[in-house]
């Protein structure tokens, strides 16, 4: 009598963090039981993937569906959906733009029921941490949080202020206490009011708009960020570093003993100056993207092992908040957590040969994003006894990317009519189809919290005093 299970995946070359092996991959209960080659047996459904690739789902760790509050600007339901269309089975919701933002346990409990009810992927919830908070880190931490987002600038939502030194300081010593990383938005504040007031003056252009916010901001502020994070002993994740300057900033506090994980976001890499001048709104993100040498650089940071993960960043807002003779007033956010991560491969696919570019790549994706987030027992690598979250693509062709095909709820993003050869053919997500030929898979069912494992060495706050 041979075995019978929930799922077989045929024939794939499966991506591991060891490189790619060609193996068949059986599922049961929602995880991986066995990948080896020709694995005997039936499953209640089999996916032949020959020719195909797999990676382990992506983990986004930076996303903002913006529900409950602000549904209507994108929510949970169309932005997994829009995730898992782009290889995503599991993401990470950040505290803001949601309403309320998630700066307490009982804003924490709203957004798990938010993506309780109509994620269709897993999820982790971002706490934020935010002047006067300090004593809500504890509970968000024991209600599951991932860590906590803090910015170092104006967010965009006045009910999100941003952190001042004191607070950034009080928090980080509070995080690590609690062995909870914090993630920052690394812009200077000060040269960032200075940056507007004076480029403002001289036009509302979106040139204007690009002179008002230069690599120098997020220096200044990374610099801070590094040197609270190395007093205080806690781990710093920076969120969409733009910059290879602001790469080598981090890298050089991390070989100081700081605890630092630098995240890039696709549009650094795939997009610059001149595609915000060309495409305007859609293309408007905080920190701006930047002139096309320091693309390359971020390209070279990355090939160079430097940086840790990547986070999509999508933030979109209605079409009306995308519209403005103003570009200071357009709202800033790119919407790209569908499109994002295979255009990423497939740039790097063009770089590299696919047994260097896709283990790094996934590693960058999903087993980085779950180890820094302490989620690695479960997700983040096609292994057996881990969640059945994974990605089937297509490398062999290409094909035209559109914005016809988006599942956001607003069909906006920087990528249309870009050449990709990376497609996503299937998604699945604890075993269970989600995602197949261009749409979402019927009988979804909603996602569960992520919750990170305890710290594996308890933090000793003693030890460093
Ligand atoms: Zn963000």
């Amino acid at each position: 009598m041979s075995d019978h299970y929930d799922l077989i995946v045929r024939g794939a070359t499966v991506v591991t963090p060891a490189g790619p092996i060609h193996a068949d991959i059986a599922a049961e209960a929602g995880r991986i039981v066995r990948i080896r080659p020709e694995i005997p047996g039936t499953a209640s459904e089999t996916v032949e993937a020959r020719g195909l690739h797999v990676i382990a789902g992506i983990i986004d760790s930076h996303v903002h569906f913006n529900e409950p509050g602000r549904a209507h600007w994108e929510g949970m339901e169309h932005g997994s959906g829009a995730l898992a269309a782009g290889g995503g089975t599991a993401f990470f919701d950040m505290p803001l733009n949601s309403l309320p933002p998630v700066t307490d346990v009982a804003s924490f409990a709203l957004k798990r029921a938010a993506a309780e009810s109509s994620s269709l992927t897993d999820f982790g919830i971002w706490g934020g941490l935010v002047p006067g908070n300090v004593d809500q880190l504890e509970p968000m931490c024991d209600a599951g949080a991932v860590g906590f987002k803090a910015f170092m600038c104006d967010s965009g939502a006045e009910e999100f202020p941003p952190s001042d030194l004191a607070t950034l300081r009080a928090g980080m010593k509070r995080a690590a206490e609690l062995g909870m990383p914090v993630a920052v938005h690394a812009e200077d504040a000060s040269l960032a009011r200075l940056g507007a007031a004076e480029q403002r003056a001289r036009g509302t252009d979106v040139r204007s708009w690009l002179r008002s916010r230069p690599v120098e901001l997020e220096l200044a502020a990374i610099r801070i960020a590094v040197d609270i994070a190395g007093e205080t002993r806690c781990a710093l994740h920076l969120v969409h570093v733009s910059s290879p300057q602001g790469v080598m900033l981090a890298g050089d506090a991390r070989r100081r003993g700081v605890d630092v994980s630098i995240e890039a976001c696709p549009h650094y890499l795939l997009l610059s100056e001149e595609d915000v001048i060309r495409l305007g709104a859609p293309a408007k993100c905080f920190p701006p993207l930047r002139p096309e040498e320091l693309r390359l650089g971020l390209w070279r940071e990355l090939e160079a092992c430097e940086i840790d993960t990547i986070g999509s960043d999508h933030s979109p807002a209605p079409p009306d908040m995308k519209r403005a003779g103003d570009f200071f007033a357009v709202w800033g956010g790119i919407s790209g957590c569908q499109h994002g991560f295979g255009l990423l491969l497939s740039e790097a696919l063009a770089r590299r040969p696919p047994e260097i570019a896709l283990p790094h790549m996934s590693a960058l994706f999903s087993t980085n994003v779950a180890r820094r987030f302490r989620i690695d027992r479960t997700k983040g690598r096609l292994a057996e006894g881990f969640d059945a979250d994974m990605a089937i693509i297509d490398i062999a062709g290409e094909h035209t990317l559109s914005n016809g095909e988006l599942l956001y709820r607003h069909r906006q993003g920087p990528y249309d009519g870009r050449k990709s050869r990376v497609r996503i053919v299937r998604t699945i997500a604890r075993g269970r189809t989600v995602y197949a030929q261009g749409r979402i898979a019927p009988g979804a069912t909603p996602g569960h919290l992520i919750r990170p494992s305890q710290p594996s060495e308890p933090y000793h706050r003693s030890s460093h005093a």
